[in-house]
């Protein structure tokens, strides 16, 4: 028992997306008003502000024609790799998790879980993600199944928004959601590098535009997921599979939801 609190600790401590380890730079500020550009902060890794992070992966950028009273959100697909392997291991974690009949990954997206990756790299959180198998360290996931974790979408911190899989295709990061939830990982963690005003712009303008093109009904931080277990919204078939998660925080999320405005997504959970 003690080892597992260990474990879900260290899961906590270092995010969700773990592709690599922060070295010492002077914290960014967040902006709390939501933000409207990315005026205000620097990239730290200097990653990603003049073109795809890795020249070898294939990227095209695509323009989103969202609501008329919606910005656009700019995508730029970086997908991971997908090989047939990877494709039979997570329907497998479907079937074990959500879905016993599913015959593939397509869901209907219903949510948006947004998260920190706990790095400061979106190069090392892609390779991360690129993984077919989930490394073998972390002992408390690798027993809800083998598939790889990945979230849909992964926004860099001068706010470039990466789709790295497409938003229909289940994916793996958030225990009890992922049969209906878009996951959106954001580069920096709570401390050493916190999330930037351009990140929450970015957010507020992906979600505006996933909220134009799919059923969305809700937007938590993964921080925020405990608290709809118990509902039809929350879907674990293996008894005890759980985590906690820090990640992104209140801060972030409030800044995300003062972006929204008067939207319903802007509305926070009810208290579990
Ligand atoms: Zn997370």
């Amino acid at each position: 028992m003690r080892s597992r609190a260990l474990v879900l600790g260290l899961i906590v401590a270092i995010g969700c997306g773990r592709g690599d380890r922060a070295p010492d730079k002077p914290p960014i500020a967040i902006a709390v008003d939501g933000g409207t550009g990315g005026t205000g902060a620097a990239p730290v890794d200097g990653g990603a502000l003049a073109g795809p992070p890795d020249a070898a992966a294939p990227v095209a950028i695509a323009t989103v024609d969202a609501a008329v009273d919606a910005p656009l959100a700019t995508i730029v697909d970086w997908p991971v790799p997908w090989p047939a392997e990877r494709e039979r291991l997570m329907l497998a974690y479907r079937r074990l998790h959500s879905d016993p009949a599913a015959t593939d990954l397509t869901i209907t997206p219903r949510m948006i879980v947004l998260h920190y990756t706990g790095g400061h790299s979106a190069k090392g959180t892609h390779g991360y993600f690129s993984r077919t198998r989930i490394e073998a360290e972390r002992a408390t996931l690798r027993k809800g199944g083998e598939a790889g974790v990945v979230s849909h979408f992964l926004v860099d911190r001068d706010g470039t928004i990466f789709r790295l899989i497409p938003e229909t295709r289940m994916g793996r990061h958030a225990i009890g959601v992922n049969h209906a939830a878009i996951g959106v990982e954001n580069v920096g963690d709570g401390d050493r590098y916190p999330l930037t005003d351009a990140q929450v712009a970015a957010n507020v303008a992906l979600i505006r535009d996933l909220a134009a093109r799919f059923p969305i009904e809700r937007v938590l931080g993964h921080h925020e997921v405990a608290t709809l277990r118990g509902t039809p919204a929350y879907v674990e078939l293996v008894r005890g599979y759980k985590n906690e998660k820090g990640d992104p925080g209140p801060r972030f999320m409030a800044a995300v939801r003062a972006g929204l405005g008067d939207s319903p997504l802007a509305a926070p959970p009810a208290p579990p």
